[in-house]
């Protein structure tokens, strides 16, 4: 028989907000253990949380974003539960009234996951495992998350990499999140049942927690596939559990049975007052969202003429679509600045996280006047190209690499002089040509080119030799 694989995916993101949900200590990454810290966010008896608005904002963008309804009306919860990486035995989070709810994401292939919920929250510490004991740094107590919760329309591996992929670009471009998996800022619990294919029922689901990598998360999910169907076709069942992955084996294995809701005992937290949001709010977040990945990438296809896979390497990274636009405007066509993108510069950046930083030494006014010289005629592609490799390697401006005399075409007078020199300094070509070796002559004219940086025209240089020469 046939399998079907069935996935949804609760997502956490970090917000980058500067301070935490409900106190004013830092959220930056790392820090010496447990200095990041106060009484509210390591839950010292009488201490009160308020909540920080700018959570609510960054929360609603990306509840927009993801083509969200946004609440009027929500509020927080207290989800109870005893564990050292949480001082106050309860989490803060929202339990029935989240903050946005029923978005989507459209995928490439035209299906749409269903967002169920978007969800603020706070983060709990984290324990630390050395030589057999067990330390705990708070710093990342109180750190503001999101939860992005997706109906189970996930249907393949595939499917599910596009989504956390696309999820994490749109975050990103709306600068809520930097969404690094290998620091923790995203991180997936995928949820995974099989089912016959063609069925319209769902199977006994499992759900792995924590993925930190999107390789990591495909092998996991193709193990676990694997596993239910094996299990299924040998007479067993698959139980509801929770499951942790293995990187160094591959395997998934068991936590924790399965928790409901009533295990958590959620209840309203009295502490903190019901939040409101108001139309207008609404409104002006809804301004602050910038041009979406997917949008770009329609616009440079049909608007701007750039190659689909082209234009899908331009968008992919929000700094180097910036960088693209500005490189480009002006320019007569937006392709020369997409290609010397694509081409050179990215052959100089090593890797993904890199191309993410886009920390070069061009500026995109540095490449757009390259592309305009090009454009006017004054340099021709040969030298704008190394040119381009200069600045790269030296952070040197265009005009620090290309003086008046590089540019615009060789000058008769100068042309000749060059061409007199050909034929002084190539005897042996120039017997042989003399002989009836047309193809001797081919060595002056690249003579010519050479000392000229390009800039001679060939068809010239070859009429003055042979006018030389006879
Ligand atoms: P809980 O409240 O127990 O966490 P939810 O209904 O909120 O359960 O679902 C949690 C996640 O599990 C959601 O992302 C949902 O899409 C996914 N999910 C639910 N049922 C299945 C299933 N049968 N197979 C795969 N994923 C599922
Ligand atoms: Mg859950
Ligand atoms: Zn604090």
């Amino acid at each position: 028989m046939k399998y079907e694989l069935v996935s949804g995916l609760e997502t956490h993101v970090e917000l980058s907000t500067n301070t935490k949900i409900f106190c004013s200590c830092t959220t930056a990454f790392g820090g010496e253990p447990n200095t990041h810290c106060c009484p509210v966010c390591i839950g010292l008896p009488g201490t009160l949380p308020k909540l920080n608005r700018e959570v609510v904002k960054y929360a609603i963008r990306a509840g927009l974003a993801t083509n969200c309804e946004i609440s009027r009306i929500s509020k927080m919860d207290r989800k109870n539960y005893c564990y050292p990486d949480l001082p106050k035995a309860y989490q803060i989070s929202q339990y029935d009234m989240p903050l946005c709810k029923n978005g989507y994401i459209e995928l490439s292939n035209g299906r749409k996951i269903r967002i169920n919920r978007i969800h603020i929250e706070e983060d709990a510490g984290k324990l630390i495992h050395q030589r057999g004991d067990t330390y705990v740094d708070y710093n990342r107590g109180g750190v503001p998350l999101i939860e992005i919760v997706t109906e189970p329309d996930i249907r393949s591996i595939d499917e599910a990499k596009e989504y956390v992929e696309k999820l994490q670009l749109i975050m990103r471009y709306i600068g809520v999140s930097d969404c690094k998996m290998q620091e923790g800022s995203m991180r997936c619990d995928v949820n995974i049942s099989v089912r016959p294919k063609g069925s319209s029922e769902f199977g006994t689901r499992t759900e792995i927690k924590n993925m930190n990598s999107i390789t990591f998360m495909t092998k996991a999910m193709e193990y676990e596939f694997d596993r239910q169907v094996d299990l299924i076709e040998s007479g067993g069942e698959v139980v509801q559990e929770t499951l942790r992955y293995d990187d160094v084996t591959n395997t998934t294995s068991s936590m924790r049975g399965k928790e409901d809701a009533n295990d958590y005992r959620y209840f309203r937290d009295p502490d903190l007052v019901t939040i409101s949001v108001t139309d207008s709010e609404v409104e002006e977040l809804e301004k602050t969202i910038p041009e979406l990945p997917d949008e770009k990438l329609e616009r440079y296809v049909e608007e701007l003429g750039i190659p689909e896979n082209d234009a899908a390497l331009l968008v992919k990274y929000r700094k180097v679509a910036e960088f693209f636009e500005k490189a480009s405007e002006g320019t007569a066509n937006p392709r020369t600045a997409a290609n010397f993108i694509i081409g050179q510069i990215f052959r100089t950046i090593e890797n993904e996280s890199a191309k993410e930083e886009f920390n070069i030494s061009v500026s995109a006014e540095d490449l757009r006047e390259l592309i305009l010289m090009l454009d006017s005629k004054k340099i021709r592609m040969n030298l704008a190209k190394s040119t381009l490799d200069k600045m790269l390697e030296t952070g040197k401006k265009v005009s620090e690499l290309i003086s008046e005399k590089d540019m615009g075409g060789l000058d008769e007078a100068a042309t000749r002089k060059l061409c007199q020199e050909a034929v002084e300094k190539n005897p042996n070509a120039v017997a042989d040509y003399k002989n009836g070796k047309e193809k001797a002559i081919k060595a002056m004219v690249g003579y010519v080119m050479k000392n000229s940086r390009g800039k001679a025209d060939a068809v010239a240089a070859e009429n003055i030799i042979k006018e030389i020469i006879k």
